[in-house]
Parts: C-alpha cells; sequence; structure tokens
C-alpha cells in the first residue's frame, strides 16, 4: 500500500505519523519516499483492516492499496475443478452455460435442455427468481420451479445453475442445484455472499454494471473468506437497459483474468442485450481469454417471458458453439 503524507507536513509530525503506522502495521516493512510511504503487511488483511484507522490520522493525504492486496485470497485462489463441477470428464475445459432467461414451464424448459445439450451445453441456466427492475414484470416461478430443475438434471446430466435472490432461498438451491448464481443486482449484497459461501454450493459471481475491478474481486473475497473456494466470475457489462452503455468490459475481463486463476466467464446476452449482437460479444469475449459463457438460449425466444430480445434459438446457438470451437482450435 503506498500511502501519502499532506504537503508541507513538519518533519516532527511526520515521525508521530510514522510510529503511529508501525503500530497500526506491526511487523510490516516501510520504504520511505519523498511524501510517501509504501508499506509491505506482515499479513494481507492487515492492510484493509487497518485502512479506516490509518485514512482517519492527522497527516494522511491519500492512501492506495492495490487489489491484490485488498483480495489476498481471490490472488491466491486455485481455480476450481471444472470438470467435476460440469460432469464432463476429460473434455475441453471450456463453459457453456446455456438456458432461457427463466425457466417458464416444465416442457418448454426440458425440451430446450435436451436439445442445448446436443448443441454443446456444458451447463443450464436454470432461473427460477428473477430480479426485475418493475414489481409488474414477470418474476420467476419461483419454488415450484425446482421439481423442473431436478428433471433437467437428470434428463441432460448437465449442471444447473440458478441465481438466488435472498439467502432463504440457499437450501433449497443446494438441494436441486449445482451451482448458485450471485447476479449483478446482488455483487454488493454482502450478507447474501456469506449465506451463499456458508452452503458451500460452488457460486457464479456477476460483476455489477459499473463496478470496479476491485468492489467485484472484493466481492469473490467475501465468498473465499467465508469458506467457499469455488468462485467463477462472471462480466455482464455495465448497464442494466441503456443502449449506449450496452457490452461486455472486455478490459476489467481481461484484468481478472490476470489477477486470480479463478475461472471468469462472461455473459454477452445481458451485456449485448439484442440477439443479434450476442454472437459478436460472445466472440469478442473468446479472444480475450474468457473461459466460458453464458448465453441465454431457448426454443422460442420469440414468445418468452422475459428477455426474448437477447435470446438465441438453438440453431443460432448452436452455430455459435462451432464458431467459438473453431476459434479455439486455431
Ligand atoms: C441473469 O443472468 O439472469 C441476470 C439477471 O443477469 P444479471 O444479474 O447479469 O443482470
Ligand atoms: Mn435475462
Amino acid at each position: 500500500m503506498i500511502i501519502r503524507f499532506k504537503p508541507g507536513i513538519k518533519a516532527r509530525e511526520l515521525t508521530g505519523l510514522r510510529r503511529k503506522l508501525t503500530e497500526l502495521l506491526p511487523g510490516s516493512d516501510f520504504v520511505s519516499g519523498r511524501g510517501f510511504v509504501t508499506v509491505t503487511a506482515s499479513a494481507p488483511e492487515l492492510l484493509s483492516e487497518q485502512l479506516a484507522a490509518i485514512e482517519n490520522l492527522p497527516g494522511i493525504y491519500s492512501t492506495d492499496l492495490s487489489v491484490r492486496e485488498a483480495c489476498p485470497r481471490v490472488v491466491k485462489a486455485a481455480p476450481p475443478d471444472l470438470d467435476a463441477l460440469f460432469k464432463k470428464p476429460g473434455r475441453d475445459n471450456f463453459i457453456f452455460i446455456a438456458g432461457p432467461c427463466a425457466v417458464e414451464d416444465a416442457a418448454s424448459y426440458l425440451a430446450a435442455a435436451k436439445k442445448l445439450k446436443a448443441a454443446g451445453a456444458t451447463a443450464l441456466r436454470a432461473a427460477l427468481f428473477k430480479p426485475r427492475t418493475s414489481p409488474y414484470a414477470f418474476q420467476g416461478v419461483g419454488v415450484k420451479g425446482f421439481g423442473i430443475i431436478k428433471k433437467a438434471r437428470r434428463l441432460t446430466g448437465l449442471a444447473a445453475v440458478t441465481e438466488a435472490t435472498s439467502e432463504l432461498q440457499l437450501s433449497a438451491i443446494k438441494n436441486a442445484c449445482d451451482i448458485v448464481q450471485i447476479g449483478a443486482r446482488n455483487m454488493r449484497n454482502y450478507e447474501l455472499l456469506k449465506a451463499a459461501a456458508a452452503v458451500r454450493l460452488p457460486v457464479l459471481l456477476k460483476r455489477a454494471p459499473g463496478a470496479t475491478l476491485k468492489e467485484w474481486l472484493l466481492s469473490a473475497e467475501y465468498l473465499l473468506k467465508y469458506g467457499n473456494g469455488e468462485v467463477i466470475l462472471c462480466e455482464r457489462g455495465d448497464s442494466f437497459s441503456k443502449p449506449d452503455k450496452r457490452g461486455l468490459n472486455l478490459e476489467i475481463l481481461r484484468a481478472a483474468l490476470k489477477t486470480t486463476a479463478l475461472p471468469v466467464i462472461a455473459d454477452p446476452s445481458h451485456a449485448a442485450g439484442d440477439r443479434f449482437l450476442v454472437p459478436a460479444q460472445a466472440l469478442a469475449a473468446v479472444k480475450a481469454g474468457a473461459d466460458g459463457l453464458m448465453i441465454e438460449a431457448s426454443l422460442r425466444p420469440e414468445s418468452a417471458l422475459m428477455d426474448g430480445r437477447q435470446t438465441l434459438n438453438i440453431r443460432a446457438f448452436s452455430e455459435l458453439v462451432k464458431q467459438i470451437k473453431k476459434l479455439r482450435a486455431m
């Protein structure tokens, strides 16, 4: 961490400040420069623990805690065993999570699940609880969909990913699903993150629109600190609805890939908001090094209860999978 002192600080004040910093950060290394000090902490968490106290000292101008210092567990995390997680021993490790925006009914979901598997999906989107901006919009089928997810898993052998919008849903999700999604709206719901970590289900963590790399990885750090080592990061763009802010943030995706060994995937569907723009976004994410994709795809997007505009039909999904496999083989 770099700690900068206020300009013009007196030598006596500086001596006092240095003494205080040594007390707050015992065992740490201090390298002094002109107007600043660089600290290497004895334990990485110490800097975050003492940050508020340091910033509050008179004579401090600013502090700069790097992403790596703020997220020590994310930096050191071993990647989860994707083969085990996605039940696909020995195959290419690229993740294709596909399915409609929401489970709507058993017949259409199960038929789509079978076709998506045949087209190359390695896991199913299986959302039952939809966090909607409008309370009048379709909210998802809720708990009665768990039976449908169980059937889809039996039928296809694929892992199911479902979003938790409340900690009350977590134990039922643990019973019926393989991976719990913490969506963009809940990336900063720290109590939900702690609760999701506690149930020990693998977590797919989306980046909230506008969240910095540090904010996103700090949410992952919560999961790791509270006991869950199996985390997949998912970049999904910077907008919920503004057309001028659409698109994946590939810079953040690349930065995440450089910072952690946790898998980083992309959701081109919510990033693009338009099915005609999804393939280009998906391919760009693959070129940027993404470890996988989450894609909205269903039998009849034109009659979907939500997000149909950005949902691919099975043929388009299958075509995209082929293009991506070709690209990755190059
Ligand atoms: C979703 O994947 O179903 C979803 C709601 O996406 P996001 O949280 O990225 O908006
Ligand atoms: Mn959606």
